[in-house]
């Protein structure tokens, strides 16, 4: 897609949890080549926003067009296979496995071959190219220098960083992150953000899930603020950060 096209559009998205509604009538767009941040206080339908774009749960009512295609109702294997791939808020690494092979767990994403068919050694030629493209996608982050080390041996930021390099091995249009700066240090979230900007200038498309706010603010193009389920503003970083009823949103919750 073109940059500066819609390459993900939502519109009027509705989330029922019994009479809960934790996304209610949500419509914003995603311009091909940006990084949008979608914040909001906890609670405020985030994650659940994140799972409805990335098919992890149906949609009560509302649409979701991707690259121009309906995936309102279709099943996340084929969201992924259409080019999103999504990290998790909580890590969910392997942790007793290496780098590589936590990246290569990525990589059959958008394949309809399945990891194992690879790791039993049944397509011996699909499996070296799949390692390469592993061995790849850590140097493109940064964790070049250790493939072999154990996931469940690195810091926190590095871990997120790796989970980044799993998703990218699908080979994605559009990486959809939730709150991967939680719980990171000061040079940790530094680090993260000029990945992230770095991945921008290679054209890829960010939907960044994020609670905080100020690593929001050095790094998106633009902002949609949620609360309350509903959508309360949307703009340029500037913008919002002025906005009082955003201030407002944050300092109550
Ligand atoms: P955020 O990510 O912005 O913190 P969430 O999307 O996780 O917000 O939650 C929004 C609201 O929906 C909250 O009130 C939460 O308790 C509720 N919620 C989220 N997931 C579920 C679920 N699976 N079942 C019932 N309620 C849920
Ligand atoms: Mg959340």
């Amino acid at each position: 897609p073109a940059p500066g096209k819609v390459l993900l559009e939502v519109e009027a998205a509705q989330k029922r949890f019994g009479g809960l509604a934790a996304v209610n009538n949500v419509s914003f767009e995603v311009m091909s080549g940006e990084i949008l941040g979608l914040i909001g206080p906890n609670g405020a339908g985030k994650s659940t926003m994140f799972n409805l774009v990335t098919g992890a749960m149906p949609l009560s009512a509302g649409k979701v067009t991707f690259d121009g295609r309906d995936i309102t109702r279709a099943r996340q294997r084929k969201i992924a296979e259409a080019g999103v791939a999504r990290t998790f808020q909580h890590v969910k690494l392997r942790p007793n496995m290496t780098l590589l092979d936590n990246v290569l767990l990525g990589t059959y994403a958008r394949t309809k071959a399945g990891f194992f068919s690879g790791a039993l050694g049944l397509d011996a030629a699909e499996e070296k190219r799949a390692r390469y493209e592993a061995m790849r996608q850590l140097e493109r982050v940064g964790l070049g220098d250790k493939p072999f080390e154990l996931a469940g041996n690195l810091p926190l930021g590095n871990q997120r960083v790796l989970e980044i390099a799993r998703a990218l091995a699908a080979d994605p249009v559009l990486l959809v992150l939730d709150e991967p700066a939680a719980g990171l240090r000061k040079q940790e979230k530094a680090a993260l953000s000029a990945l992230l900007k770095s991945l921008r200038e290679e054209h890829l498309t960010i939907l960044l899930v994020e609670h905080d706010m100020e690593f929001v603010m050095g790094l998106v193009d633009r902002i949609v603020v949620m609360e309350f389920g509903t959508k309360l503003c949307e703009g340029d970083p500037a913008s919002v950060r002025a906005d009082a009823r955003v201030q407002e949103a944050y300092l109550g919750g």
